[in-house]
């Protein structure tokens, strides 16, 4: 399906819960968030049917994401119930990495795809400073089990200056030693992202060609996102950089976003959302619901802006933070 500049759309991320067992500093508020109340949150069943709306318009592939959607109760199965929608090419989650260990058996039956860690710091203060809580250990024993297991496993590491900004090398040395991908994301004006100030991805690049002088751009195909890749010789993954602030990316953008409670976001800089749990709780046939929910989803589609406006935040209409939204 393409959108009103020609782009196309074929990837949905989806949040199921605003919930968390971390507390990041740039994402959730260290005295947490007020929570959508449960009836307010689609169920899994209604995520199920927003998502064969939403393959039956094209969109195949399919992250589910949160707060933290190993939180959710029953996360697991959802994978499954999306890998069995016709159409559907690929399911994968991004996750703090603490209860996926717990998880991951019951993930790999459902077939899951790919995980996307979080993982900031290899330094277990930092990781306190920063998340509010001593789980690394935990983090780091799923991170080997997942990549023990054969699953497809990228990092996701966010730096901050004065915080985590020295460890671009050390975080950068886990794809040296594991077919992991580590990609460097730049912080997004978001919320409590605003007041954090981030590393721009132009920089870490520049570290690592100092200290790795072969490194060089790897354009094969690692994944669904705007990511850029690079390789460097002797590593067993790749290293990738995801810089939505100082590199715009919006002219390949391929995505719309639910939220929790049922909302198809555009895009995630601004407030615009279409309701489509209106739709789902709504009178009528299952038949008529399933097709208002493609007109929907294609209303959201159409309401895709040209690009973001991240640089000029006075323009960000979003006001929430990224734990409701879903990063
Ligand atoms: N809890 C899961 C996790 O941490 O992976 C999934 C949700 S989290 C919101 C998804 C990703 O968004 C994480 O990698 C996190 O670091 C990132 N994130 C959160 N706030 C951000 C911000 N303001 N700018 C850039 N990335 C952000
Ligand atoms: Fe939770 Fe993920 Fe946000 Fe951290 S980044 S507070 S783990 S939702």
């Amino acid at each position: 399906m393409k959108d009103s500049f020609g782009r196309e759309i074929n990837y949905m991320r989806i949040s199921i819960t605003d919930r968390c067992n971390l507390r990041c500093g740039y994402c959730m508020p260290e005295n947490g968030i007020e929570l959508a109340p449960a009836k307010e949150i689609l169920t899994l069943e209604e995520i199920v049917r927003v998502c064969q709306a939403a393959a039956g318009l094209g969109i195949h592939r399919f992250k589910i994401t949160g707060g933290e959607p190993l939180a959710r109760t029953g996360c697991p199965e959802l994978v499954g119930m999306i890998k069995k929608i016709f159409g559907v090419r690929q399911v994968t989650l991004t996750t703090n990495g603490v209860l996926l260990g717990r998880h991951l058996d019951r993930l790999l039956e459902n077939s899951l795809d790919g995980v996307n860690i979080s993982l900031d710091t290899l330094n277990e203060k930092v990781y306190r400073q920063i998340t509010g809580f001593d789980e690394l250990p935990a983090v780091r024993d799923s991170l080997e089990r997942a990549v023990e297991k054969g699953l497809r496993v990228k990092i996701n590491t966010v730096l901050q200056k004065g915080v985590n900004d020295g460890e671009w090398m050390s975080l950068a040395g886990l794809a040296k030693e594991m077919p992991v991908d580590v990609r460097f994301i730049e912080m997004m004006p978001i919320g409590l992202g605003k007041k954090s100030q981030g590393v721009s991805g132009k920089e870490v690049l520049l570290n690592l060609k100092r200290e790795y002088p072969g490194i060089e751009p790897d354009d094969t195909f690692h994944g669904n996102g705007p990511a850029t890749y690079y390789r460097i010789p002797g590593f067993a993954g790749g290293i990738g950089f995801i810089s939505a602030v100082h590199r715009r990316f919006c002219e390949s953008c391929n995505r719309i976003r639910l939220t929790a409670k049922g909302e198809l976001k555009p895009c995630l800089c601004y407030e615009t959302f279409v309701d489509v749990k209106r739709a789902l709780r709504g009178p009528g046939d299952m038949e008529k619901k399933q097709e208002g929910l493609k007109d929907l989803i294609r209303q959201a589609v159409s309401r895709k802006p040209e690009m973001h406006c991240f640089e000029t935040e006075d323009q960000i209409t979003e006001g929430r933070q990224m734990v409701q939204i879903g990063g």
